[in-house]
């Protein structure tokens, strides 16, 4: 059983520890961060070259499960088409969004989560990731803004707007002294889910602050999806021919 894992998740890697004994595993990242963790078993680096060039790499697998991360939709579905034409199984393996917070407003793109922090505050902390960052310039630029990103964004930033380079996960104090730190009044971030980087969430709780959540973007295939990496290993264990 040849397996290609789609990571750059916490989640994909634990996947691969958990089937590196049983399956013949290969990983794939994108190759965004300059020094990714890196899975146990084989590892690819770099995009397939879309579908046509995944549907080629197909030919040396028997499964894929699709771990990216939940805003990492552009790989998502160049799985599920591929997939579907080269008749290789698919599951994706996704975790949950965080719990809905009455207090915490929810919006769909970059663009209106940057309104609504202009809104909610003056000092936002920016918890997005870098690839969308420039899009928070136009209706942020006036805001004293700090962005948390692992590498640096490619866009240049306004002068003075802060940026930190850090790699979760983050615990509740270390939060809780970054934002007093700043003086952070309002919270942006994507549902991403997941523990690594709640702490924030409790924190900006803790502190009163305003939160701006982007939704996820909502799949439209019936690709089957399982929350856990438990029940990814289960299915990976049930798509093996009989006898491995
Ligand atoms: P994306 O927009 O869905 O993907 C854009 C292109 O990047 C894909 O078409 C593919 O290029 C390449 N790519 C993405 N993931 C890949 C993978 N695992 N292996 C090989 N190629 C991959 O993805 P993204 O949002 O740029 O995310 C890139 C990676 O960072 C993903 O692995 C994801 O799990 C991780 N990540 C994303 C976020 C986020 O918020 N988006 C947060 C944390 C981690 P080709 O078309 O050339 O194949």
């Amino acid at each position: 059983m040849r397996l290609l894992i789609l990571g750059g998740t916490g989640e994909a890697r634990e996947l691969a520890a958990q089937l590196v004994d049983l399956v013949e595993v290969t990983s794939s990242l994108a190759g965004r961060v300059s020094q990714p963790g890196l899975p146990v078993g084989k590892v690819r680096i770099g995009g397939f070259g879309g579908i046509p060039g995944l549907r080629e790499a197909l030919q040396e697998y028997d499964a894929v499960v699709d771990a990216t991360h939940p805003f990492a939709r552009g790989m998502s579905a160049n799985a599920t088409t591929a997939c579907l034409l080269e008749d290789v199984p698919l599951l994706r393996l996704e975790r949950p969004g965080w719990p809905p917070h009455p207090a915490w407003r929810y919006v769909d793109t970059p663009e209106e989560a940057a309104i609504a922090a202009g809104q909610g505050g003056t000092r936002p902390f920016l918890s997005v990731g870098r690839q969308e960052l420039a899009l928070f310039i136009p209706a942020l630029s006036a805001c004293d803004v700090l962005a948390r990103v692992v590498d640096a964004p490619a866009d240049p930033m306004p002068q003075h707007w802060t940026i930190i380079h850090s790699r979760g996960p983050y615990t509740l104090d270390g939060e809780r002294a970054l934002l007093r730190r700043h003086s952070i009044d309002v919270l942006v971030t994507k549902d991403s889910g997941g523990s690594y980087t709640w702490p924030k969430m409790e924190a900006a709780r803790e502190l009163n602050l305003s939160v701006v959540v982007i939704r996820r973007p909502a799949h439209t295939d019936d690709v089957p999806v399982v929350h856990t990496t438990r029940a990814a290993v289960n299915w990976v264990i049930s798509h093996c021919p009989q006898g491995q």
